[in-house]
């Protein structure tokens, strides 16, 4: 097997844990190399395809996993450069301050973070303005203190939406704007034209959440922090490198060596420092896959914590019709808290709702019956308002990844579903209040989906960060309680899942984590 120069920093992963990371010590003018299983994702009219995304899955893997009862499933990833940020929907929210606490759930406690959000927030600050977070200070009722507002001003509502915030005001709710990572171009004019609606106009539907970005204006992680990261000679990206295990020295204590598989064979990279940031799903198959006779029991893991406590929110979309026609082109625009830390009828959190990209046909026609004609998904899509609920799910033990003869298996049991199902009702009901104004006859649900297993956009938990290395896996600074050199900086870290989507705490943890490193390594 070949071996190469030992790397001052191996990353493993260009999504947003490990290109934030890359970017945050690209100026260090140490050595690092990113290890990345996947290729670019080619910038083509296919990118903005609804038949090729969400039919054809041109993007996706063609890996199977299995489930708790061995049944195999294709889940929804995207080994990119870039990660799965290539196709998310740049919602990019600060969990609340109360989320670093514990907080009471209908099926039991969230734990606590062992750090606050006072440590993280200025790492937020610069994890908003690096990915051009657009929002407003103030509007959201549950946000967390902030400290100046957004970097940029809100997204504006297209019409429909707008509408819908001030029907939502009208009941006495509080909509606010979604905070969102995307390239606009402020410095000319900040409610001029946005050339993304006006593209999205011109081909018919929208195309960002769910979509690749064919302009650059979504802020992934591969436009905002790898490509300027690569500016730098000391910072390397090799593609097409799968990492299949973590070799240690004869001690255990220190990780020496990525064996890599490429399509030329397998070879072993050397590096002081290792960074596992695979997603939290594949940082544990990693790290299990990596057992030795040191590490029985996988790499990192005396605790027997790898891998377990998996989470991804309970998630759904949800469709709702209207009468009025809802020619949005950029959708993704509005949120509401309201039901974050309570119901009307309950104290407990019941979770947060955010508009989802627009549908259209197509998308439409996956979750159809067969026999549904083309013109009435026409008219659905003409006519929807799209909706993605999430609920906190809780860490528990036996929701874990394993790693069977080389293959993934997820076992997850769903919990915390009662609110979950009260946050749909609650959404129903407010649309039935407004009954949409005399425009409209009262919204009713057509189509409303639970997210299945194979949903794993949200994967967080499976090494978690604690002091208490019986306990945890990493230790506050993200390295692995067991050994010298060896972190996890992606989605794997958080101890709890909180109910707001995870990417914008995914990059600043790696700006906090980038910052520990440049002190380890006197960068
Ligand atoms: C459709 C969709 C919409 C989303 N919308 C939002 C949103 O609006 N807001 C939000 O906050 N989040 C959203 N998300 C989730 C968000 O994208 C993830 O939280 C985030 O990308 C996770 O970052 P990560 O670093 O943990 O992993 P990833 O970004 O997935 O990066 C992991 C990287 O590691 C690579 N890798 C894996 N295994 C190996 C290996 N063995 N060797 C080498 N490389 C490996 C992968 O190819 C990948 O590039 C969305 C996700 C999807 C799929």
């Amino acid at each position: 097997m070949n071996s190469h120069k030992t790397h001052d920093i191996v990353i493993i992963g260009s999504g947003a844990g490990g290109a934030t990371l890359a970017y945050a010590l690209a100026d260090s003018g140490k050595d690092i190399l990113i290890l990345e299983r996947g290729e670019r994702l080619p910038q083509e009219h296919e990118n903005w395809d609804p038949e090729a995304l969400f039919k054809e899955g041109r993007y996706g893997t063609d890996e199977t996993w299995r489930d708790k009862d061995g049944e195999s499933f294709s889940p929804s990833t995207y080994y990119r450069v870039g990660g799965n940020t290539k196709v998310y929907g740049a919602a990019l929210m600060r969990m609340r301050e109360a989320d670093f606490g514990e907080v009471e759930h209908h099926d039991g406690v969230s734990p606590a973070w062992p750090i606050g959000y006072d440590r993280l927030a200025p790492y937020y600050r610069q994890a908003e303005a690096l990915y051009h977070v657009h929002g407003e200070a103030g509007t959201d009722p549950t946000g967390p203190p902030r400290e100046a507002d957004f970097p940029y001003p809100p997204v504006p509502h297209d019409d429909r939406v707008e509408r819908l915030a001030r029907d939502l005001e009208r009941l006495g709710r509080q909509p606010f704007p979604l905070p969102m990572g995307v390239r606009l171009n402020e410095e000319e004019d900040e409610d001029g034209p946005f050339l993304l609606r006006e593209l999205y106009k011109a081909m018919g539907h929208e195309a960002f959440d769910g979509y690749p970005d064919l302009t650059g204006m979504k802020a992934d992680a591969e436009t905002i922090c790898l490509t300027p990261a690569l500016q730098h000679d000391n910072v390397t990206l090799r593609t097409g490198a799968y990492a299949e295990r973590i070799e240690t020295d004869a001690s255990g204590h220190e990780a020496t060596a990525v064996v890599v598989r490429t399509d030329g064979g397998t070879e072993r990279v050397e590096g002081d420092v290792i960074v596992s940031s695979c997603g939290a799903i594949n940082s544990a198959a990693l790290l299990l896959r990596s057992a030795g006779d040191r590490h029985s029991n996988g790499l990192a893991n005396r605790s027997d914590q790898v891998g377990r406590n998996y989470m991804a929110h309970n998630n759904a979309a949800m469709l709702a019709l209207s009468k009025e026609k809802n020619p949005t082109r950029f959708q993704k625009t509005l949120g509401l808290n309201d039901f974050y830390f309570s119901g009307d009828e309950v104290d407990y959190p019941l979770g947060h709702i955010q508009m989802l990209g627009k549908s259209n046909a197509v998308q439409l026609s996956t979750e159809a019956p067969s026999f549904t004609p083309n013109m009435a998904l026409d008219t659905m899509a003409d006519h929807a308002l799209d909706f993605w609920l999430t609920t906190e799910d809780l860490p528990d033990p036996s929701n874990r990844v394993r790693v069977e003869d080389g293959e993934i298996q997820l076992h997850y049991t769903a919990n915390n579903t009662e609110p979950h199902e009260r946050l749909k009702g609650k959404l129903k009901e407010m649309l039935g209040d407004i009954g949409c104004q005399d425009r409209l006859i009262p919204c009713s649900f057509y189509l409303g989906k639970d997210i299945p297993l194979a949903g794993v956009a949200h994967q967080v938990g499976t090494c978690r960060m604690g002091t208490d290395p019986d306990a945890s896996v990493l230790d506050v600074h993200c390295k692995a309680h067991d050994l010298d050199n060896l972190y996890v900086v992606d989605g794997s870290f958080f101890p709890s899942n909180s109910g707001v989507n995870p990417a914008l705490t995914i990059m600043a943890n790696a700006l906090r984590v980038g910052d520990h490193l440049r002190d380890r390594l006197h960068a």
